[in-house]
């Protein structure tokens, strides 16, 4: 994989993609500035964006994963945490899941859970992340050349640049999803990053932004339904 120069592997997206940190989006900590916890978070940025390929993930790129990000555990090292991570396609889609799935959790003022929550924010707009699919080309050492275009179909493409939106469908003992049917919590979501409820599904939700309300089942009238989340319009389609 180090034999083939940088500049040739393929990219997952177009450069600055995603939108970067600034100071002003982070809490200082005890042990790092605002601006050392936005640049570190911009290195992840710009790496997932470069395709996750192994040999650029540094040390440095290492120290901000495995000590401040996502639960992440050390893996040994730097290796040892490419290894399970940014060898295949899987492993890179995994890793973006665990990243929407992990719970931004703590004071800013003692975790990275600004930098968390942005990332989480920047990639819930390209859902495609979360498909081998995405990654599929990032092994290819042999394409030189085309290499840089991408090769996922146009509307694979277009899922990159679209951003998905969903109705939280609210019922007596469950709120689901409109987008993937998938239970959602009700509370405190803008966007459907963790499947829960009464039964919790392992696995992640579709990272669909919440634009509206609506009952799931039964009938639940609109003051009802704006009551629960007062910040969403409830949909004024009806119920299918
Ligand atoms: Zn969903």
């Amino acid at each position: 994989m180090t034999a083939v120069p940088a500049r040739h592997r393929p990219r997952a997206l177009p450069a600055r993609t995603l939108t970067r940190l600034t100071p002003a989006d982070c809490t200082p900590t005890q042990w790092a500035t605002a601006k050392a916890k936005a640049d570190a978070g911009n290195r992840v940025l710009a790496f997932i964006e470069n395709g996750m390929h192994s040999a650029d993930f540094t040390n440095d790129l290492y120290r901000t994963c495995s000590q401040h990000l996502f639960s992440h555990i050390a893996l040994h090292d730097q290796h040892g945490f490419a290894d399970v991570w940014f060898t295949t396609p899987t492993d890179k889609a995994n890793f973006i899941r665990h990243a929407m799935n992990a719970r931004c959790l703590g004071d800013p003022a003692w975790t990275w859970s600004d930098v968390e929550q942005h990332l989480q924010d920047t990639l819930a707009d390209h859902p495609a992340l979360q498909q081998p699919s995405a990654w599929s080309m990032s092994q290819s050492s042999t394409t030189p050349g085309c290499a840089a275009l991408p090769t996922e179909p146009n509307d694979a493409t277009e899922t990159v640049v679209t951003e998905v939106t969903a109705t939280l469908l609210i019922g007596d003992s469950t709120t689901v999803c409109s987008n993937c049917k998938k239970p959602t919590l009700l509370y405190g979501v803008s966007r459907h990053t963790d499947i829960s409820g009464r039964k919790p599904i392992p696995g992640g939700g579709c990272g669909a932004r919440f634009v509206s309300t609506d009952a799931l089942d039964r009938p639940i009238s609109a003051a009802r339904l704006k009551e629960l989340r007062p910040d969403l319009p409830v949909r004024d389609t009806p119920n299918p």
